[in-house]
C-alpha cells in the first residue's frame, strides 16, 4: 500500500524569519512555563524544533558555514530550550560569529548563573562577543513567576532579575519580555524593567 503520509519536517538547528537567523541548540530547559510553545506545537514558522539529540558544536558550525551570514540583521540563540543549558557551546559559537562581525543576541530565561554555578556568566557572554540579551521576565512577582514558569531551580526569579541587572551594567543591549496574558500585570512588569534600566516588550 502506498504511504501517502507527509513526512515530518527535518529537525532544525538554524532557521530564518524576520530577516534574522535563529539557532536551536538545545531542548533542555530549567523551566516548564505553562505557556511554552513546546507544549502546543512541534516548532514555529513551519520548522520542526524538536531535536532527537543535541547537535554538536561542529554540526552547528557546519550549518552556519553554509549560510551567507551577512544577510541577517542578527543571529539569535533561541529555539525550543534554554541556550545557557549549553553554556560553553553558546560561548564558543558566539565567539565564532563575533569574529565574523555578526550581531549576536541571546533569548534567555535568565537562569544562567544557577545553571552554571561559580561562573561570571554575563562577563563571559560579553567577552565572547554577545551584543544583546532578551530576558523573559514573565511575571511581576516571584510567587506568580513560580506558578507560571515552574522553574526547576530555587531562586530562579531573583537570578533572572540579577542576570538582567548585570547585563545592563555590562553594557549589553537588554530587553525584558512578558507574554500578553490577562493574569500578568503588564504595568508592574514594565516598571520592573524600567527600574533595572532595560527596555521592555510584550511578546
Ligand atoms: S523558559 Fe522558554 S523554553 Fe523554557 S519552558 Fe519557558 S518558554 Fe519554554
Amino acid at each position: 500500500m502506498p504511504d501517502n503520509s507527509i513526512p515530518a519536517p527535518k529537525e532544525t538547528i538554524c532557521y530564518e524569519e524576520f530577516g534574522n537567523l535563529y539557532l536551536n541548540i538545545t531542548n533542555q530547559c530549567s523551566a516548564r512555563c505553562v505557556f511554552c510553545i513546546r507544549y502546543f506545537a512541534d516548532g514555529v514558522y513551519g520548522y520542526n524544533l524538536r531535536l532527537s539529540r543535541e547537535p554538536s558544536e561542529e554540526e552547528i558550525l557546519a550549518e552556519l558555514e553554509r549560510l551567507d551570514l551577512g544577510r541577517y540583521r542578527e543571529v539569535v540563540f533561541t529555539g525550543f530550550g534554554e541556550p545557557t543549558c549549553r553554556f560553553d557551546s553558546l560561548l564558543h559559537i558566539t565567539k565564532w560569529l563575533s569574529e565574523k562581525c555578526v550581531f549576536v543576541r541571546l533569548d534567555t530565561n535568565g537562569h544562567a548563573a544557577l545553571l552554571n554555578p561559580g561562573r561570571d556568566v554575563v562577563e563571559e557572554l560579553k567577552a565572547a562577543g554577545m551584543k544583546a540579551v532578551s530576558v523573559s521576565l514573565n511575571a511581576e512577582s516571584e510567587e506568580k513567576y513560580n506558578q507560571l514558569c515552574r522553574p526547576s531551580l530555587n531562586g530562579s526569579y531573583k537570578a533572572m532579575l540579577n542576570f538582567t541587572r548585570d547585563a545592563v551594567a555590562a553594557g549589553l543591549q537588554t530587553r525584558m519580555t512578558v507574554v500578553g496574558r490577562q493574569d500578568i500585570d503588564i504595568g508592574k512588569c514594565k516598571k520592573i524593567a524600567a527600574e533595572i534600566g532595560s527596555s521592555f516588550r510584550v511578546r
